[in-house]
């Protein structure tokens, strides 16, 4: 099988590299030279983004719906260029809505499509352990279930094109409020006396635990470290797509909107570039990114 990974950032670059070790021929490519570099200097084969050779499989990790719908639709994208049959698989958290159009031109053209947005950061790209949330046909997932299986370590099928990436802003926009209301937590118990490790012990042998009582304060918020690789940017983005989404379906949800606007107010002073546990730093006390 032929994969090419268009757009080899934190993820991209760390899906292929795990996809080139598991044996499959691997070709990456990006716009930007330092992400290219990067994975060369890792024994990966990379190709300019001007001219795409064939493949079986176009693999996109990008920011956005905008730069998928670039790759897929401008001249010559995948649309005018992709032999039929080729199967493209969106990594990227996009928006549903340019999901389904897209997946419906893809699949009109005689490509195949599949959303396939994951969840484990770039440690778990790099170990083939993501999580994956898949949309589309399975006669689909079953053509590049080799594929699947080397990336993830499981991944689940939840409906139609597009059903992938609307999970994926559900798992987002809980994943944000985690953030916050475990910050909340840990403050509360700091300023009745408990240590926030203490408190976080006790949390995750209760059940307020969750992803990121039990990952991200001790890897990422109480070490200090903040080196996630997922960024305060990536998040605002996610929320605004998970706010727009409640939108297009006639949802007024209330604790999405209050999660929304906090995370706007005590992230106005980080950058995009900003690790998103920095999030924390509001409620906690700490000095911001
Ligand atoms: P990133 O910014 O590190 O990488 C994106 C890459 O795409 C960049 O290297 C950029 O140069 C490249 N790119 C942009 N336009 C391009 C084009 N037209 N052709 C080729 N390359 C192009 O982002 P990331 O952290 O790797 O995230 C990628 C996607 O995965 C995002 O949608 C993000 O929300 C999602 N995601 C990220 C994480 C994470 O932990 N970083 C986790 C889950 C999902």
């Amino acid at each position: 099988m032929k994969i090419v990974v268009i757009g080899l950032g934190h993820m991209g670059g760390n899906m292929a590299l795990t996809l080139h070790a598991a044996g499959f021929t691997v070709l990456g490519t990006d716009v930007a030279e330092s992400a290219r570099h990067n994975v060369a200097s890792r024994g990966l084969t990379v190709i300019s983004p001007e001219v795409l050779p064939d493949a079986d499989v176009y693999l996109l990790s990008l920011p956005t719906s905008a730069h998928v719908r670039e790759v897929v639709e401008s001249s010559p994208g995948l649309l005018q260029h992709a032999s039929a049959g080729s199967v493209i698989i969106d990594t990227s958290t996009s928006d549903p809505v340019v999901t389904r159009e897209l997946a419906r031109k893809v699949v009109e053209a005689g490509l195949e499509w599949l959303d396939a947005p994951v969840s484990g950061g770039p440690a778990g790209a790099a170990a083939g352990s993501l999580g994956m949330l898949l949309g589309g046909e399975t006669a689909t997932i079953e053509r590049v279930e080799p594929m699947l299986k080397a990336m993830s370590a499981r991944y689940t099928h939840v409906g139609a094109a597009g059903s992938g990436h609307v999970v994926k802003l559900a798992n987002n926009y809980l994943c944000a409020a985690h953030l916050l209301t475990t910050a909340e937590a840990v403050a509360l118990a700091q300023r009745a006396g408990v240590a926030p490790e203490a408190c976080l012990a006790g949390l995750n042998s209760g059940s307020g635990r969750s992803a990121v009582s039990e990952v991200n304060f001790s890897r990422w918020i109480l070490s200090g470290a903040f080196d996630s690789g997922f960024t305060t940017g990536l998040m605002r983005k996610d929320l605004r797509l998970a706010r727009d989404a409640a939108i297009d379906q006639g949802l007024s949800l209330d604790l999405l909107n209050s999660v929304v606007e906090k995370w706007h107010a005590d992230s106005g002073a980080l950058p995009d570039g900003a690790d998103f546990n920095h999030i924390t730093d509001a409620i906690l006390g700490r000095a911001s990114a």
